[in-house]
């Protein structure tokens, strides 16, 4: 149950290329390895390693581990083709599974146990879903009202000129909030909402979701959106600056007399030339037990995708219930490549 850990570096190391089994110039395919599974992850939380470790002694499969940023991993597993040791992929938000989907690198796992515990609409033939996030609106409570916020479309209208942060329309979070709206009002209207975004822009986008909750609680702007599990963060650190922040802003579950509050996901695939399909699948089995569950998405204060599967998160309950889009997630993630068209025709960057 020893469990192997990398950081992936430009120039990974040559003996986290030897014990992956990846030496320069072996075209032929990775050799299956008893007991063993090797996961490519562009998720990197500290909860995560009891997940692993409780997997390797519930089953006796060693779990070696690259944790990379996504788009690396993704380069990785193309260039390592059909001698790629990775089984499985895991990474965050349905746009990123997406691509990874597009280019061709998963395939498909059909598994009774996902079928009954993942719900239709967080899974796909190729990926699921194990957590999942939402996309809130978060303002600054002495600037707005709450009234004036309560859906996405609402950060479009006039009134709020000059009070928009967001981070750039290219990233992942903000194409996934995107391909929802396109989904459910239409491209055309997807357009108006983002060009109305871009007009109320207080600065041009930058930074991350964090950053943008820092700006609204400074008083730099007065809306944002941001993933929750930012909040929660924010919510759970003993920083003072951090709970000062807390206390400026509202955050407010969108869309709540429409169509819900957009969700993410992170998920994960087994990848087309896994060495070790068969273990793999059964990781991904795993995921979707009730603790494995609970593990899965406190690593990230986010909520399990099983019913009935309770992640105990004081923080995370803190922020109520709410009613949540039913679009499915790999519908979702096929609009992504669209939103990010949309996004860039009205200015969005
Ligand atoms: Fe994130």
């Amino acid at each position: 149950m020893s469990l192997r850990y990398f950081v992936l570096r430009r120039r990974p190391a040559l003996t986290a290329l030897a014990a992956l089994g990846l030496l320069a110039g072996s075209p032929a395919p990775a050799a299956a390895q008893a007991g063993v599974l090797n996961i490519y992850s562009a998720r990197h939380y500290q909860t995560d390693e009891a997940l692993y470790a409780n997997f390797s002694k519930a089953t006796g499969i060693k779990i070696n581990r690259l944790d990379g940023k996504e788009e690396e991993l993704v380069e990785r597993i193309r260039n390592e083709a059909s001698a790629s040791p990775a089984d499985l992929l895991i990474t965050v938000d349905a746009a990123r599974l997406e691509v990874a989907d597009s280019l061709g690198l998963f395939q498909p796992v059909k598994s009774r146990l996902l079928d009954e515990r993942i719900p239709a609409a967080l899974r796909t033939p190729n990926w699921s879903a194990f957590s999942t996030r939402a996309r809130v609106i978060v303002f600054n409570k002495a600037a707005l009202k709450r009234e004036q916020v309560q859906s996405y479309a609402d950060l479009a209208t006039p009134a709020l000129k000059g009070q928009v942060c967001m981070r750039s329309g290219a990233h992942p979070y903000n194409l996934s909030l995107g391909a929802a709206v396109i989904a459910h009002e239409g491209e055309a209207k997807a357009e108006a909402w983002a060009r109305g975004m871009v007009a109320n822009f207080a600065r041009s986008p930058k930074g991350g979701d964090t950053d943008q909750i820092k700006s609204v609680a400074a008083g730099e702007c007065g809306v944002t959106v941001s993933n929750t599990y930012y909040l929660v963060r924010m919510m759970r650190s003993n920083k003072p600056e951090d709970q000062q922040a807390m206390a400026a802003v509202g955050v407010v579950w969108p869309n709540q007399s429409s169509w819900g509050t957009h969700i993410n996901i992170s998920g994960a695939g087994v990848l087309k030339h896994a060495p070790n399909r068969d273990a793999a699948v059964r990781f991904m089995e795993y995921l979707a037990g009730d603790e494995a569950q609970a593990y899965f998405a406190n690593g990230n204060n986010e909520w399990p995708v099983v019913k009935g599967s309770v992640a105990a998160n004081p923080a995370l309950a803190a922020l109520g219930s709410f009613k949540s889009d039913t679009l499915p997630i790999g519908e979702l993630a096929k609009t992504t490549v669209l939103a990010q068209k949309v996004f860039d025709r009205a200015g969005w960057k």
